[in-house]
């Protein structure tokens, strides 16, 4: 459906968990207060919310998180996504240290494309920023991942990540050289003052962009590639990959903004810079009782099931048609969100 400002909303991300196995230092360097698993949306509270946003226009899903396959049942819940009707595709955005094993299951499930979040090919680098030394594991999995013929998108967060001048120029060669060797498309994003993220000097990527051009100057800018999102892409001949830019910050681009978000303890948000928003679960769960113990909450087949769907899908609509018209990261005392990337799922 299309919100008050004309733009047509049919993307969903959904952060299925706040727990990572990482500790990006952008992100959630110290972990973070683990909240009860009743706390997070069981599966089939994913699936109602999917299928009740599909019937509002929602066309495609992002499973994220935390990391999304920290959750044992993420391949499960690719399934029942995909067998949604109305949901045309469904992709999921991982670190990548986790995916090598779960990329056959996950294509039996329907994936239709993964994100893996990789910010250096430096080894050490690697590890400053997420706290492990996982670096050949990604690059593994990134490789199977092609070789099974999975799209496959390399996200990098561009920002400063090392205090001394000057210690991280470059750090894009190893990414751009991926995608001369690979089939992907390696992206560069600029980094948003979000939780954790407000500390850092984000790095604008039309920036990198250049020192990447007098690297190769036949890099140009590819006006057939259009994905679901805010990406710029540029082709480089001999390349098999493209290189992608999303300027979250310098090019503001809310105006095409398609997107709505889905907290992993179900609170529906419009944008990323502002706390207002629906708490999903509450309704759905309409005052039933969670469990004593650190168990997932159990679906309950519900007397009054019809005004409950009636509700949930006059909430939705609602977070819909008054999504924000454009974000405030220029201006942070504006900004209202208090949650972290994690919860919120990027
Ligand atoms: N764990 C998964 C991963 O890393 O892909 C999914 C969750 S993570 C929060 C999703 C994406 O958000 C990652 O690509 C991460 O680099 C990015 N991210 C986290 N904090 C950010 C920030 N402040 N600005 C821009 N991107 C950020
Ligand atoms: Fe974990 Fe992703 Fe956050 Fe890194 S960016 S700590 S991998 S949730």
């Amino acid at each position: 459906m299309k919100d008050i400002h004309g733009r047509n909303i049919d993307y969903m991300r959904i952060s299925i968990t706040d727990r990572c196995n990482l500790r990006c230092k952008y992100c959630m360097p110290e972990g973070i207060d683990c909240v009860k698993r009743w706390e997070i949306l069981s599966l089939e509270e994913i699936r109602e919310i999917v299928a009740c946003g599909a019937s509002l226009g929602i066309r495609h899903i992002k499973i994220t998180g935390g990391e999304p396959l920290v959750r044992k049942d993420c391949c499960h819940l690719v399934e029942l996504l995909k067998s949604v009707s109305g949901i045309e595709t469904v992709t999921i955005t991982t670190n990548g240290v986790l995916l090598e094993p779960y990329l056959k299951p996950l294509l039996k499930a329907g994936i239709d494309g993964i994100n893996i979040s990789l910010d250096t090919l430096e080894r050490n680098l690697y590890q400053e920023i997420t706290g492990q030394d996982q670096l050949d594991q990604v690059l593994k999995a990134i490789r199977q991942a092609v070789d099974y013929g999975i799209l496959v998108k390399v996200n990098a967060v561009a920002a400063k990540f090392r205090e001394e001048k000057g210690s991280e120029a470059g750090n894009w060669r190893g990414l751009v050289e991926l995608a001369r060797r690979l089939p992907v498309h390696v992206r560069f994003i600029e980094m948003m003052p979000v939780g954790y993220g407000k500390s850092f000097q984000s790095t604008d990527p039309k920036m990198l962009l250049e020192e990447i051009r007098r690297e190769y100057p036949g890099l140009k800018k590819d006006e057939r590639m259009h994905g679901f999102g805010p990406a710029v892409y540029y082709r480089i001949p001999g390349f098999l990959g493209s290189i992608g830019v999303i300027r979250a910050m310098h090019g503001k681009f809310c105006g095409e903004c398609n997107r709505v978000r889905l907290t992993s303890q179900g609170f529906l948000k419009g944008c990323l810079c502002y706390e207002d928003g629906v708490d999903l679960r509450a309704l759905l769960r309409d005052g039933a009782e969670m469990p004593e113990q650190d168990k997932h909450y159990q679906w309950i087949k519900r007397e009054n099931e019809a005004e409950i769907q009636r509700r949930l899908k006059e909430a939705m609509r609602r977070v819909i048609w008054e999504k924000p018209a454009a974000h405030c990261f220029e201006r942070p005392e504006r900004m209202t969100e208090r949650r972290g990337m994690s919860a919120i799922g990027g």
